[in-house]
């Protein structure tokens, strides 16, 4: 069923290289480093500050435009907030949603990742949904049924006619800027549990068409293991994300 889902590499830079002067320079770095014509789709996703420049940049190149959240409602009183058509109107094609750094540092919940991805399809984006257990949750074995949990609400508002609009991005907390992932068939493992889950929602053949990702330091080294795992579909990269050479290497593993 590998056949069916070409591979996804997207760069989360986070809260990093969102000045003009940064943004360009990572920019420029990365359409130097990364083959021209990618066997995956590349996408990467700036600060929002960043995003008019980085639409300006890429435009032409193989590397789509992401952004890192966006709203639920289109327009008003959301002090802080961009919506899905200020994303498009600038030129996204993707948007991260419910990233585990907005869990827990933003009152993100898996109600609000649902609404927020919602937002995104129906406004024409690809959401980026993003789950995984936390280290406690991991060592009383609930790594499952977080997941579950996030899946439920997060595609709360999705049916099935809009699942090829959105992907899953498995990244285990504890994994994620630490240094220490996921082994490869662990994560393959939770990645096919998610399938399972999207299939009971879905149905199997639509399941087998979503591209489950994995982040958590994901890196030059260990990119082509964890991305030879057959239900592991492509990568969310942060840290790596952020060095061109490490990025397109990524890129190249798939
Ligand atoms: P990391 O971040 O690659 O730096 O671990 C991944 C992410 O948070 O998306």
């Amino acid at each position: 069923n590998r056949e069916k889902r070409t591979p996804v590499i997207a760069g989360n830079w986070k809260m990093n290289s969102g000045s003009p002067a940064e943004a360009s320079a990572l920019l420029g770095g990365l359409l130097e480093a990364c083959p021209k014509a990618p066997a995956c789709e590349v996408v990467v996703c700036p600060p929002a500050t960043a995003l008019a420049l980085a639409a300006d940049t890429l435009r032409g190149s193989a590397i789509a435009l992401g952004a890192q959240n966006c709203h639920f409602a289109p327009s008003g009183a959301y002090t802080g907030e961009v919506s899905a058509a200020m994303l498009t109107g600038v030129g996204c094609t993707h948007v991260i949603i419910g990233h585990s750094e907005r869990r827990q540092y933003f009152g993100e919940t898996n109600e609000t990742a649902g609404k927020r991805l919602a937002a995104a399809v129906a406004g024409g984006l690809c959401g980026i949904l993003c789950v995984g257990e936390s280290l406690e949750q991991r060592e009383a074995g609930q790594e499952i049924e977080t997941c579950a949990a996030q899946l439920a609400g997060g595609l709360a508002e999705i049916p099935a006619e809009a699942l090829a609009h959105v992907m899953i991005a498995y990244e285990p907390v504890w994994a994620i800027g630490t240094g220490r992932t996921a082994t490869a068939q662990e994560a393959n493992r939770v990645c096919g549990e998610i399938r399972r889950l999207l299939a009971e929602r879905y149905g199997t053949e639509a399941a087998d068409r979503v591209r489950i990702l994995y982040g958590g330091s994901m890196n030059e080294k260990n990119a082509a293991e964890l991305l030879a795992q057959p239900e592991i579909d492509g990568g969310l990269i942060g840290g790596a994300s952020l060095k061109p050479e490490s990025f397109a290497a990524i890129i190249r593993a798939c």
